[in-house]
């Protein structure tokens, strides 16, 4: 039953360089043939690949450029028609796409060599770009490889990938994203780390565009954006050392990391649903995915296997005792504390999260075992309702994995 998924982790490095005229005017070359192809696609209602191909290459033999850049020009342009059928199938109005960034993309020509990136410009000759010292150490890093290169105008970003051994886990470890915090554990132990700067950030942010009184509706958007670009970066960089310290501490404890999946998490905020503006704010404002996303790619490129829990196998996480798995009880004068009045104990609402969650996904992780591990577990099938199916994960399913044998 189990299959044997190659999963290439794949991420990017990128850095700055300057540009000649030549990559200039290739960068130009390469948006037209983008939009060559495009119109090409619309006039004939086609956007496979093979179908986009066939009608355009020989259209573009006008183009002084080489030839492997035609064929990623042609698959920009499948890849910008393939989206636009997506919305207009979903009802979404669509424009007349075009390409309008100069971004040259391409997994073929190019050579690393003596330090730089050579690409070739036009036919026949060649062009190199040095590497700076930290792209370079990212990629000599054992088992990766360059996919691909992507130019813009100011920047170059290489798409990288590598095929990593699978941690071979003995626990796993639950990740509750809260508006405040990411609170990070198992029945050993819980970690919290801190956010709230994330949501001051925000505020900030929200009350400096909203003190905007300019009459004028698109510079108004203009530095609303501006201000919000800066928000992302702020407070990417916060969360990405939180999530970079989370797979690295899983990654020396053993431990698979366990995420509860937040599709739909907007819905829960809606007009409607009984909650003020201010508080649907917030929680809209909070990069629930931007969390998940950095901590899945992360761990894929260490090759730490990530269980995804289902609405269903998460239902009431923070309202169980992990200890008894009794209901527990919330109380007014205690904030975000829980009581259980079995085990007579109070205990902190995001903890209990972290740590059903960690027993959920162990869970999860012992279905696909014989079951000798459920009793070495100890009561890990605590408080749950209802028979949640068995997916299987690429990656968590994966054959390597050994279960916990605690002793
Ligand atoms: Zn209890």
């Amino acid at each position: 039953m189990l299959l044997s998924f190659i999963v290439l982790a794949v991420k990017s490095a990128w850095q700055y360089y300057a540009p000649t005229g030549d990559v200039l005017r290739l960068l130009d070359v390469f948006r037209r043939m983008v939009n060559d192809s495009i119109r090409i696609g619309l006039l004939n209602d086609a956007s496979s690949l093979r179908k986009l191909s066939l009608l355009s290459y020989n259209q573009l033999a006008r183009y002084d450029s080489p030839s492997y850049y035609k064929l990623c020009a042609i698959s920009k342009a499948a890849g910008i028609l393939a989206a636009r059928n997506k919305s207009a199938r979903r009802g979404f109005p669509t424009r007349t796409p075009y390409a309008v960034r100069q971004q040259l993309v391409s997994c073929y020509g190019f050579k690393i060599e003596n330090g730089g990136l050579e690409i070739p410009i036009s036919r026949g000759r060649r062009f190199s770009i040095p590497l700076t010292k930290h792209v370079l150490e990212i990629i000599s890093q054992p088992g990766v490889k360059v996919r691909s290169f992507t130019l813009s105008r100011t920047r170059l970003c290489l798409c990288i990938a590598r095929d990593p051994p699978v941690v071979e886990c003995v626990s796993t470890v639950g990740v509750d994203r809260n508006l405040r915090n990411l609170t990070v554990g198992n029945d050993d132990q819980t970690r919290q780390y801190d956010l709230s700067k994330c949501v001051r950030i925000a505020t900030t942010t929200v009350r400096i565009v909203a003190s905007f009184t300019r009459d004028d509706d698109r510079i108004r958007t203009a530095i609303a954006s501006r201000y919000g670009q800066r928000r992302t970066s702020r407070t990417g960089h916060l969360l990405h050392s939180a999530t970079k310290a989370i797979v690295t501490l899983a990654v020396q404890r053993k431990t698979a990391i366990v995420l509860e999946n937040i599709e739909g998490i907007r819905s829960l905020y809606r007009k409607g649903n009984g909650q003020g503006r201010k508080y649907r704010g917030r929680m809209n404002g909070w990069s629930f995915g931007e969390a998940q996303r950095q901590i899945e790619y992360k761990a894929r490129w260490v090759g730490l296997p990530v269980i995804r829990l289902s609405r269903r196998e998460t239902k009431g996480s923070s309202l169980s005792c992990p200890r008894c798995g009794e209901r527990l009880q919330s109380d007014k004068r205690l904030e975000r504390k829980l009581w259980c009045g079995k085990c007579r104990a109070v205990m902190d609402r995001d903890m209990v999260a972290a740590i059903n969650l960690a027993r959920r996904g162990r869970v999860r992780f012992a279905r696909s075992r014989p079951p000798i591990l459920l009793e070495a577990q100890g009561g890990a099938g605590e408080a749950m309702k209802g028979n949640p199916t068995p997916t299987v994960i690429p990656g968590v399913d994966a054959p390597k994995l050994t279960q916990p044998t605690k002793s």
